[in-house]
């Protein structure tokens, strides 16, 4: 069982913080083949933002709200393309949650799946275009898998991480065409996308805080 109340969740968030500053040089260095080198910068400013927005979350605060904090934090403080398809990841996957005291494990994964559309509407990529999009999907699509042969809530979260890692590993075999490393196309081939590297790392890290 185990149902991710608020307080769990902002533990969860707070650990992708903790990871993404981990991983903040090997972001920067994916994006420095096939972008421009900032993607650990932009997410260490963001997810920073977003640890000071969690200071400020309250008791009254449910996951929805919580989830409205860490979209504004992303939005205030990150001007890289990543900022804005964060923030409504983190604004659709709260709005999925709207009037739910935690997360089970089919709530998890609506919660999940909800992110992913919501980075699909706003960056107006598809799978294979070479972007997060192509972690989130695969994510979203392992974690529901999960559920139907009855998974629990943490269950379905490391299904999502190990979905975005292969979702991940796969971008490296596809040519890019969105976002600034369209610009390249085949040049891309063999290396992997940095959003979709920093989507694996915040999903891992959301199972692992579950995992203690
Ligand atoms: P910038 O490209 O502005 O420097 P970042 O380096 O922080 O921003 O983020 C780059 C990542 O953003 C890419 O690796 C890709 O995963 C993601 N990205 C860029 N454009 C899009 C888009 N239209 N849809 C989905 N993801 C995108
Ligand atoms: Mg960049
Ligand atoms: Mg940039």
């Amino acid at each position: 069982g185990g149902e991710v109340t608020p307080e769990i969740f902002v533990s969860m968030i707070r650990n992708v913080g903790a990871a993404i500053e981990t991983h903040k040089d090997w972001l920067s260095e994916l994006d420095g083949v096939i972008g421009d080198g900032d993607h650990g910068v932009t997410m260490g400013i963001g997810w920073s933002a977003v640890g000071h927005a969690l200071d400020e979350v309250s008791d009254n605060d449910d996951i929805e709200a919580i989830c409205k904090r860490i979209a504004k934090a992303f939005l205030d403080a990150v001007g890289a393309s990543s900022g804005p398809l964060y923030a409504t990841a983190f604004q659709r996957a709260g709005a999925s949650a709207r009037g739910r005291a935690g997360l089970d494990g089919a709530a998890m994964v609506t919660f999940i799946d909800a992110a992913a559309n919501g980075i699909r509407e706003r960056g107006k990529a598809e799978p294979g275009d070479k972007t997060m999009v192509d972690a989130w999907v695969p994510a979203a699509h392992q974690a529901a898998q999960a559920l139907q042969g009855g998974a629990s809530t943490l269950a379905c979260l490391q299904a999502a991480a190990r979905g975005a890692e292969e979702g991940m590993n796969a971008t490296a075999k596809i040519a890019a065409r969105k976002g600034r490393s369209s610009k390249l196309g085949e040049r891309s081939l063999g290396h992997i996308d940095p959003g979709a590297a920093s989507t694996f790392v915040t999903l891992r890290a959301m199972a692992e805080a579950l995992e203690r």
